[in-house]
């Protein structure tokens, strides 16, 4: 089977090439570059893999690569994704995230293409009535990331009933860590992930920001979910396996379980994708020292605006009907970071 990765030149979207290429299946990259890098697909695991270069919202150039490569199912990370960024610039992101995944997601139903993974966000979800966060949590994103975000999958949700698109809308957590056999590792340009920048940090020999300690947590500083890259893109495989599989076909409505089939043949996954373990920037920093061995210096800075207090997610829905099961903990996760880091500083 041909798989497109929309944002295949990224973090997420490289280690989501190395996972289909290793489940034997064929893979092409397309990616306008602004956020990816082509050297991210240039290690021997990549070897053959195809990086075409456009815009998701480009509908002649989409096409173009589909009827090129024979797609028949797209993972699509393509997307604008820092929160500060989107405050300032709402319009950018919602053209970019909204529109052109509009633009995309039209021109695959045209070409009989109907299957898509969208990389949503916990951001869907903006200041937790409770935590864990399960799916069926009210949607009240904060900022214009996780509305662009949130109002695609509104798309998709309507196209599945219109037009028969089968999709999962994975919301994902706190995304860290890098690919344990070290051919792929994360790069954003700037950089604003606390683990990355904590691995800098030491490596630089400056201090982290820890930003707030007052918040109503044990230690005063926020608490995330993190999970492990290489656990996130196994998701995506089980959820393509069972849209591909096409089960289970239950009538028209969503269920409870989130699982809707359509009289067109659609058929809409919505999985939060976390580790469903809460760790406190305190708790990340402490444990970095213990695996790289060395101290970290921290300088306190005030709150990031914008910043719930708590986000941990239950994913016990992917669990119970895909199987899924996260392998990596966050030690793990800081090692294979902190090796990518020393290998590409
Ligand atoms: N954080 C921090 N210092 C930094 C970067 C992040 O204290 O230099 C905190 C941030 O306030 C949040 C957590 O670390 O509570 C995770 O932030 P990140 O930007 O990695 O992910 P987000 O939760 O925003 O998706």
């Amino acid at each position: 089977m041909v798989v497109m990765v929309t944002g295949g030149a990224g973090y997420i979207g490289s280690h989501a090439v190395l996972a289909l290429r290793r489940a034997g299946y064929d893979v092409v990259v397309y990616d306008n570059l602004s956020r990816g890098f082509a050297e991210a697909l240039q290690g021997e695991a990549f070897a053959g893999v195809p990086l075409e270069v456009g815009d998701v919202g480009d509908r002649r150039r989409v096409r173009e690569v589909i009827d090129k490569y024979g797609v028949e199912a797209v993972l699509h990370f393509a997307a604008l994704a820092q929160v500060a960024e989107s405050v300032e610039q709402p319009a950018r992101y919602f053209r970019n995230n909204t529109l052109q995944g509009l633009d995309l997601v039209e021109t695959l139903l045209d070409a009989g293409v109907r299957t898509l993974i969208f990389s949503s966000t916990a951001a869907v979800y903006g200041e937790p009535e409770r935590v864990p966060i399960p799916e069926d949590h009210p949607e009240r994103p904060t900022n214009p990331y996780g509305r662009s975000k949130l109002a695609f999958e509104f798309i998709l949700e309507s196209l599945a009933v219109a037009r028969g698109l089968r999709y999962a809308a994975l919301r994902y957590f706190n995304v860290a860590g890098a690919d344990p056999e070290g051919q792929a590792g994360e790069r954003h340009q700037p950089e604003t992930h606390l683990i990355p920048l904590i691995l800098a940090a030491a490596l630089d020999h400056h201090p982290v920001r820890i930003f707030g300690t007052d918040y109503p947590t044990p230690d005063g500083t926020c608490i995330r979910d993190y999970v492990h890259v290489t656990d996130l893109v196994e998701a995506h495989l089980l959820a393509l396996r069972k849209l591909i599989e096409g089960q289970p076909r239950v009538p028209a409505v969503t269920t409870a379980a989130g699982v809707a089939e359509t009289a067109s043949g659609g058929c809409r996954l919505v999985y939060n994708l976390g580790s469903e373990k809460g760790y406190s920037v305190r708790e990340v920093i402490q444990a970095a020292e213990r695996v790289i061995g060395m101290p970290i210096q921290t300088e306190i800075a005030p709150r990031r605006p914008g910043d719930p207090a708590v986000l941990v997610a239950s994913s016990e829905r992917i669990r119970r009907e895909l199987g899924w099961a996260p392998r990596y903990g966050l030690e793990e996760m800081l090692a294979t970071a902190w090796a990518w880091h020393q290998a590409h500083r």
